[in-house]
Protein backbone atom coordinates (compact mmCIF):
# COMPACT_ATOMS: atom_id res chain seq x y z
CA UNK A 1 0.00 0.00 0.00
CA UNK A 2 0.94 3.41 -0.34
CA UNK A 3 0.23 6.92 0.09
CA UNK A 4 -0.35 8.95 -2.80
CA UNK A 5 0.71 12.37 -4.21
CA UNK A 6 -3.17 14.69 -4.08
CA UNK A 7 -3.22 16.80 -7.00
CA UNK A 8 -4.22 20.20 -6.52
CA UNK A 9 -5.91 23.46 -8.01
CA UNK A 10 -9.18 24.32 -9.04
CA UNK A 11 -7.77 24.51 -12.78
CA UNK A 12 -5.88 21.27 -12.74
CA UNK A 13 -7.29 19.30 -16.04
CA UNK A 14 -7.12 16.11 -14.19
CA UNK A 15 -9.57 17.24 -11.48
CA UNK A 16 -12.03 18.43 -14.38
CA UNK A 17 -12.18 15.13 -16.12
CA UNK A 18 -15.04 13.11 -16.14
CA UNK A 19 -14.57 9.28 -14.84
CA UNK A 20 -14.94 6.22 -16.63
CA UNK A 21 -17.43 3.89 -15.32
CA UNK A 22 -15.22 0.49 -13.60
CA UNK A 23 -16.93 -2.92 -15.78
CA UNK A 24 -15.54 -4.97 -13.15
CA UNK A 25 -13.96 -5.40 -9.68
CA UNK A 26 -9.96 -6.39 -10.53
CA UNK A 27 -6.91 -6.57 -8.61
CA UNK A 28 -5.72 -3.51 -9.97
CA UNK A 29 -9.03 -1.69 -8.53
CA UNK A 30 -8.92 -3.19 -4.99
CA UNK A 31 -4.98 -2.08 -4.89
CA UNK A 32 -5.93 1.65 -6.13
CA UNK A 33 -8.84 1.40 -3.33
CA UNK A 34 -6.37 0.77 -0.87
CA UNK A 35 -3.89 3.41 -1.61
CA UNK A 36 -7.12 5.72 -1.65
CA UNK A 37 -7.47 4.50 2.03
CA UNK A 38 -4.18 5.26 2.63
CA UNK A 39 -3.77 8.48 1.22
CA UNK A 40 -7.43 10.04 2.95
CA UNK A 41 -6.16 8.19 6.22
CA UNK A 42 -2.61 10.08 5.80
CA UNK A 43 -4.55 13.35 4.55
CA UNK A 44 -7.05 13.20 7.77
CA UNK A 45 -9.88 13.71 4.98
CA UNK A 46 -13.32 12.49 4.87
CA UNK A 47 -13.21 11.26 1.43
CA UNK A 48 -11.38 11.10 -1.74
CA UNK A 49 -12.05 10.33 -5.22
CA UNK A 50 -9.66 8.73 -7.79
CA UNK A 51 -9.46 11.79 -10.02
CA UNK A 52 -7.64 13.41 -6.85
CA UNK A 53 -4.74 10.56 -7.45
CA UNK A 54 -4.70 10.92 -11.15
CA UNK A 55 -6.85 7.78 -11.92
CA UNK A 56 -9.86 8.02 -14.57
CA UNK A 57 -11.87 5.40 -12.68
CA UNK A 58 -15.69 6.49 -11.31
CA UNK A 59 -14.30 5.26 -7.67
CA UNK A 60 -14.14 7.25 -4.60
CA UNK A 61 -14.24 6.46 -1.23
CA UNK A 62 -16.35 8.40 1.26
CA UNK A 63 -16.82 8.45 5.57
CA UNK A 64 -20.58 7.22 5.92
CA UNK A 65 -21.19 6.70 9.38
CA UNK A 66 -17.79 6.91 10.62
CA UNK A 67 -16.54 4.45 8.29
CA UNK A 68 -14.53 5.08 5.02
CA UNK A 69 -16.06 3.12 2.55
CA UNK A 70 -15.07 2.54 -1.11
CA UNK A 71 -17.80 3.14 -3.73
CA UNK A 72 -17.25 1.96 -7.27
CA UNK A 73 -19.36 3.16 -10.09
CA UNK A 74 -21.23 4.76 -7.31
CA UNK A 75 -24.65 6.77 -8.93
CA UNK A 76 -27.00 9.58 -6.93
CA UNK A 77 -30.48 8.00 -7.72
CA UNK A 78 -32.63 10.00 -5.49
CA UNK A 79 -31.78 14.08 -3.95
CA UNK A 80 -34.57 15.91 -1.85
CA UNK A 81 -35.77 19.05 -2.75
CA UNK A 82 -34.50 20.04 0.79
CA UNK A 83 -31.00 21.35 0.99
CA UNK A 84 -28.78 22.74 3.69
CA UNK A 85 -25.68 24.69 3.37
CA UNK A 86 -22.84 23.94 5.27
CA UNK A 87 -18.80 24.70 4.82
CA UNK A 88 -16.59 22.45 3.09
CA UNK A 89 -13.04 22.04 2.31
CA UNK A 90 -11.48 19.73 -0.06
CA UNK A 91 -7.79 17.75 -0.06
CA UNK A 92 -7.27 19.43 -3.65
CA UNK A 93 -7.90 22.71 -2.26
CA UNK A 94 -6.07 23.56 0.83
CA UNK A 95 -6.65 26.42 2.19
CA UNK A 96 -10.07 26.85 0.64
CA UNK A 97 -13.41 26.63 2.42
CA UNK A 98 -17.11 27.68 0.72
CA UNK A 99 -20.60 27.25 1.69
CA UNK A 100 -22.21 24.38 -0.71
CA UNK A 101 -26.20 23.81 -0.87
CA UNK A 102 -26.74 19.95 -0.80
CA UNK A 103 -29.74 17.95 -0.70
CA UNK A 104 -30.58 16.86 3.12
CA UNK A 105 -31.35 13.13 1.54
CA UNK A 106 -30.02 11.22 -0.74
CA UNK A 107 -30.41 7.40 -2.41
CA UNK A 108 -26.99 6.21 -3.64
CA UNK A 109 -26.46 3.02 -5.54
CA UNK A 110 -22.67 1.69 -6.08
CA UNK A 111 -20.50 -1.44 -6.33
CA UNK A 112 -18.47 -2.32 -3.09
CA UNK A 113 -15.40 -3.63 -3.05
CA UNK A 114 -16.64 -7.54 -3.09
CA UNK A 115 -18.46 -6.36 -6.58
CA UNK A 116 -21.94 -6.57 -5.00
CA UNK A 117 -24.46 -4.15 -5.94
CA UNK A 118 -25.69 -1.94 -2.74
CA UNK A 119 -28.19 0.50 -2.39
CA UNK A 120 -28.32 3.09 0.43
CA UNK A 121 -30.23 6.20 2.10
CA UNK A 122 -28.17 8.95 3.43
CA UNK A 123 -28.70 11.73 5.39
CA UNK A 124 -26.82 15.31 6.69
CA UNK A 125 -23.49 14.56 7.12
CA UNK A 126 -23.31 11.63 5.32
CA UNK A 127 -25.07 12.53 2.11
CA UNK A 128 -22.82 15.83 2.14
CA UNK A 129 -19.69 13.94 1.56
CA UNK A 130 -21.36 11.48 -0.82
CA UNK A 131 -22.39 14.31 -2.97
CA UNK A 132 -18.82 16.30 -2.78
CA UNK A 133 -17.03 13.13 -4.20
CA UNK A 134 -19.39 12.17 -6.88
CA UNK A 135 -18.69 15.45 -7.72
CA UNK A 136 -15.52 14.68 -8.00
CA UNK A 137 -16.13 11.72 -10.26
CA UNK A 138 -17.90 14.29 -13.04
CA UNK A 139 -15.27 16.86 -12.53
CA UNK A 140 -17.04 19.40 -10.20
CA UNK A 141 -15.52 21.20 -7.42
CA UNK A 142 -16.85 23.59 -4.44
CA UNK A 143 -15.63 26.65 -6.16
CA UNK A 144 -18.01 25.96 -8.72
CA UNK A 145 -20.34 26.99 -5.92
CA UNK A 146 -19.04 29.94 -5.49
CA UNK A 147 -20.70 32.17 -7.97
CA UNK A 148 -24.27 30.91 -6.87
CA UNK A 149 -23.74 31.26 -3.86
ZN1 LIG B 1 -12.78 17.23 -2.59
Amino acid sequence: MSVLPIIIGADHPLLRKKTKSVPKVTKELLKLIKDLQETVKDADGAGIAAPQVARTERVCLALISGKMIPLINPKITKKSEEKESAEEGCLSLPGIAVDVPRSVEITLKYIDAKGKAQERKLKHFDARVVQHEVDHLEGVLIVDYQAIG
